[in-house]
């Protein structure tokens, strides 16, 4: 017992935990210091549209017919919290995926209160691309998302035959729907399922849209989107229909 809680302290000063936001070390199980949890930029989803995801003011459900039924997201994309997922995806803090997903699962039971999921599914990835990174971002947050819910994670219900390019590269809305259109397919039998689809990150929507689109070919009910940020208006994205 006390060679145990010894060996905790030695790992807990050798490896203290750190903020995700600035580095600084915070109390174990902790995510954020809190100057950097201050400054989170939350996103209030009562001014949020829900069909389309984006703020009422900049809604785009008039400009684009989306094949998912809602979608919302708990933060910006921005400052401290575009920092802390870009640790999570690309620089294997794995650990970081547990705050986005507590603060995801709640955003849904706060917007899409009483609704009866069947099952969670996510956006697939490249195997070479989860392999370099460790794993997929978005499965690891709907594996976790679906603890907290208590809903089940629908494996492989959606796969992708390959991008021509990846999404970031593309500066202009069109480029970005051109560019997964037809992209994503499932081989399940989702008859009659409502679906509650994870991503990591919106910014014109185009990736979520395909995504609805092959579940609900698949027999899909409905697709509820859960994103962990959303690009906000200062999007540099291009294009008339991103009101975004
Ligand atoms: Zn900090
Ligand atoms: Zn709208």
């Amino acid at each position: 017992m006390f060679l145990k809680r010894l060996s905790e302290i030695l790992v807990s000063t050798l490896y203290p935990d750190i903020c995700a936001g600035c580095n600084d070390i915070i109390p174990e199980g902790e995510y954020f210091c809190d100057c950097c949890y201050a400054m989170l930029d939350r996103c209030e989803t009562d001014k949020f549209c829900l069909k389309c995801g984006t703020l009422k003011k900049n809604c785009l459900c008039n400009s684009r017919v989306y094949h998912f039924d809602y979608c919302i997201s708990p933060l910006y994309n921005s400052g401290v919290a575009r920092h802390a997922m870009y640790k999570f995806k690309f620089r294997k803090k794995r650990y970081i995926s547990e705050f986005f997903a507590k603060q995801m699962a709640l955003c849904v039971k706060q917007c899409y209160d009483g609704v009866c999921f069947d099952g969670a599914v996510y956006v697939p990835i490249e195997k070479a691309k989860a392999f370099r990174r460790g794993y997929n971002q978005g499965q690891v947050l709907a594996e976790e998302i679906s603890e907290i819910l208590g809903i089940p994670v629908l494996y492989d219900a959606l796969l992708s035959k390959g991008k021509k390019h990846t999404q970031h590269e593309l500066k202009n809305v069109e480029e970005r729907y051109e560019n997964v259109k037809d992209v994503y397919y499932s081989e399940k039998n989702l008859g009659g399922k409502t679906l509650l689809l994870v991503d990591d990150i919106r910014t014109s929507g185009a990736t979520l849209d395909a995504c609805a689109k092959a579940l609900l070919a698949a027999g899909a009910d409905r697709v509820y989107c859960i994103t962990g940020l959303m690009t906000d208006k200062k999007s540099k994205l291009k294009g008339k229909k991103n009101g975004n």
